[in-house]
């Protein structure tokens, strides 16, 4: 599946806020949200008045680079939400956390969801035991994933192993960090999603 291969960091500055693709140095004084605050190219100084249409595209726009997806997978996700019973925003932002990568990241096993997505590709990744190489794969209740066995011994595993100690998984997630694996839990909530986004602007633009 295609993704974007462009500047990171431009995508950042073109929303106005971190959205922490780059992993360990989005939390540095290097991020380039901190030293240039405000849109990339020529007129990125330039204030204009946002329309609702605006509003709605900036929305839509943030939540795939967030998730690092296309427009074409992005839609697809769409079409599923709505066709899934309660409030089709929270059902797309369900589908988009659901994904490998974003459960890799989630987990702690990776700094970054372009980094979880490395591993996936790159077969480091298990899923009940398994070893799956999409990044877009959905995981269930009860899945559990984990870091191959082979693969635990590398260094920037045990990277990842020392800072994920300090960290907590969402309540949807456990995390068993001896053994490098966690489990779905449940579903996540609206609450425990942490994510920028105003689902309902994207709900609203796909319906016009
Ligand atoms: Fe965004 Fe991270 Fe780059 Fe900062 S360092 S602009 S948060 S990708």
């Amino acid at each position: 599946m295609a993704r974007y291969t462009g500047p990171v960091c431009r995508l950042c500055r073109r929303e106005g806020i971190k959205l922490y693709l780059k992993g360990d140095r989005c939390y540095t004084d290097k991020c380039a949200l901190e030293r240039r605050n405000y849109p990339p190219g020529e007129h990125g100084r330039v204030r204009r008045k946002m329309t609702e249409y605006g509003m709605q595209l900036r929305e839509k726009q943030k939540a795939k680079r967030i998730y690092g997806v296309l427009e074409r997978q992005f839609r697809r996700y769409f079409e599923m939400a709505e066709r899934q019973k309660g409030m089709t925003g929270e059902n797309l932002l369900r589908l988009l956390e659901r994904r490998l990568d974003n459960v890799v990241y989630r987990l702690g096993l990776a700094s970054s969801r372009a980094e979880a997505r490395q591993f996936v590709r790159h077969g480091h990744i298990t899923v009940n035991g398994k070893r799956v190489d999409i990044p877009s794969y959905l995981v269930e209740i009860g899945d559990e994933i984990a870091v191959a066995e082979k693969s635990r011994n590398l260094v920037r595993f045990a990277e990842l192993a020392e800072a994920a100690a300090h960290k907590t998984p969402p309540p949807w997630l456990e995390l068993d960090l001896e053994n490098m694996r966690g489990r779905v839990l449940g579903f996540p909530s609206r609450e425990d999603i942490d994510v920028p986004i105003k689902e309902h602007l994207i709900v609203e633009l796909y319906s016009r």
